[in-house]
């Protein structure tokens, strides 16, 4: 952790000696863990929720209102994780995975970084901003293909760049987006959507099931990077506490399951998930 505080490696301490007591862990990420790719968070420091509100964009009150709009939203998020790489928290959480088979990874990311990382087997809980799926048929649609169908429709948004910046924010040119023509499902001709969960939308009971099992066999979770404060995430949190299971987080700020915790480290997750899964690789993490 280079030049952090002897506080903060104390507290890396205390969560590898809890890890270490753990046959199986579950870890929970979110957008925090991708903070230091350079893609924004929506909660914290330069969270994109001071910038814009989540009821304009992101519910299916918004999309039913101006798909057009949504599909600006989520084309502009999507140029930004295009931009950008996974960092060392990916890299060392798929190390764990591929070094320990029961420690199993739920992410609220949608920007697939963790796959990028090498780690294929993550619950992706709320989608993938790389893929497309029909409203009506749920027919799934290659990015790639409706990228070009976007291109086709809308050759006046095919140089349209939105580099983000500190802030959160983006430099968006001065576009007439009224103009922009929402692809149709090539099979049912309904209307297509980024595969996201949107806000008020549920998250797929097969994923959940899924995640819910991994907890179930777990006898440790790990939140990263998450304010918690949507309820998705912090259900698992509730159960695992319920189960009597103990909870680490490693999260700049506060989180909705800080009473739950059984040790937070406030520190960024590159460097402290780094050091944590380093010291885990000494083998001394029961397996
Ligand atoms: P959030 O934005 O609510 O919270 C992120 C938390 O991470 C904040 O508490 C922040 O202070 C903390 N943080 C920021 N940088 C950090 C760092 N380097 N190290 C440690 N902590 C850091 O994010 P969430 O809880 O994941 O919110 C859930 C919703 O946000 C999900 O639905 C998710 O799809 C969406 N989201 C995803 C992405 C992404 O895919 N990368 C980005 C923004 C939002």
């Amino acid at each position: 952790m280079g030049e952090t505080s002897s506080a903060a490696a104390d507290s890396v301490d205390r969560a590898r000696s809890l890890l270490r007591r753990a046959r199986r862990v579950v870890a929970l990420t979110g957008a925090g863990v991708s903070a230091e790719s350079g893609v924004p968070t929506f909660r914290g420091q330069g969270g994109l929720w001071r910038q814009y509100r989540a009821e304009d964009l992101a519910t299916p009150a918004a999309f039913a209102h101006d798909p057009r709009l949504v599909w600006e939203w989520y084309g502009w998020r999507r140029s930004v994780v295009s931009g950008c790489a996974p960092n060392a928290a990916h890299a060392a959480l798929a190390s764990a995975a591929a070094a320990h088979d029961d420690f199993r990874i739920v992410t609220q990311n949608v920007d697939g970084l963790h796959i990028r990382a090498g780690n294929a087997d993550v619950i992706e809980l709320h989608g993938n901003i790389a893929r497309v799926r029909c409203m009506a048929c749920g027919a799934p649609h290659s990015r790639a293909l409706v990228q070009r169908m976007l291109e086709a429709a809308n050759p006046a948004f095919a140089g349209l760049t939105a580099p983000a910046v500190p802030d959160g924010d983006a430099h968006v040119e001065d576009i007439d987006f009224g103009a922009f023509h929402v692809p149709a499902c090539t099979h049912c001709g309904g209307l297509l959507k980024p595969d996201v969960v949107f806000f008020g939308e549920s998250v797929p009971r097969t994923l959940v099931a899924d995640a819910a099992r991994s907890l179930e066999s777990a006898d440790a979770m790990l939140v990263l990077g998450s304010s918690l404060m949507v309820y998705s995430g912090y259900r698992f949190c509730e159960w695992a506490h319920r189960a009597g299971k103990p909870i680490a987080a490693i999260n700049m700020g506060r989180t909705r399951a800080d009473h739950l915790l059984a040790l937070k480290v406030e520190e960024p997750c590159a460097a402290a998930l780094g050091a944590l899964v380093e010291r885990l690789d000494d083998r001394e993490f029961a397996r």
